[in-house]
């Protein structure tokens, strides 16, 4: 199995000098569990040779979770700021080798413009 071109499951929304965005799909193809992806080169001078993976996605509560509470969820976000959520992202195998791909890639055309 190699990496496709087109790639299936990934979309190359937009193109910058320093950063590339990437719309992952969900195999399940709800539109909710898609991604988001932001890959930008680092121009900050003490990360050099780094670049920073962004994922924007949508997140559920963890209802499904015994014990779980939207009050006690609303409390944690008032008095510790955090509060634990998830998404998860179905991809085929071909996907998820596409996806690799992608971030393979990306980081190789931007390493060569820094
Ligand atoms: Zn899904």
């Amino acid at each position: 199995m190699k990496a496709q071109t087109p790639a299936k499951g990934i979309m190359l929304t937009s193109k910058w000098h320093d950063a590339v965005a990437y719309c992952i799909e969900c195999d399940c193809t709800n539109p909710d569990h898609g991604v988001d992806m932001w890959i930008e080169a680092e121009a900050d001078e003490d990360l050099h040779d780094t670049v920073t993976v962004t994922f924007y996605v949508k997140t559920t509560n963890e209802y499904w979770r015994e014990g779980y509470s939207r009050i006690k969820a609303a409390w944690d976000i008032l008095t510790k700021g955090v509060h634990t959520q998830s998404n998860t992202l179905l991809l085929s195998k071909q996907a998820a080798l596409n996806f690799a791909e992608v971030i393979k890639t990306t980081v190789k055309e931007l390493d060569a413009k820094s």
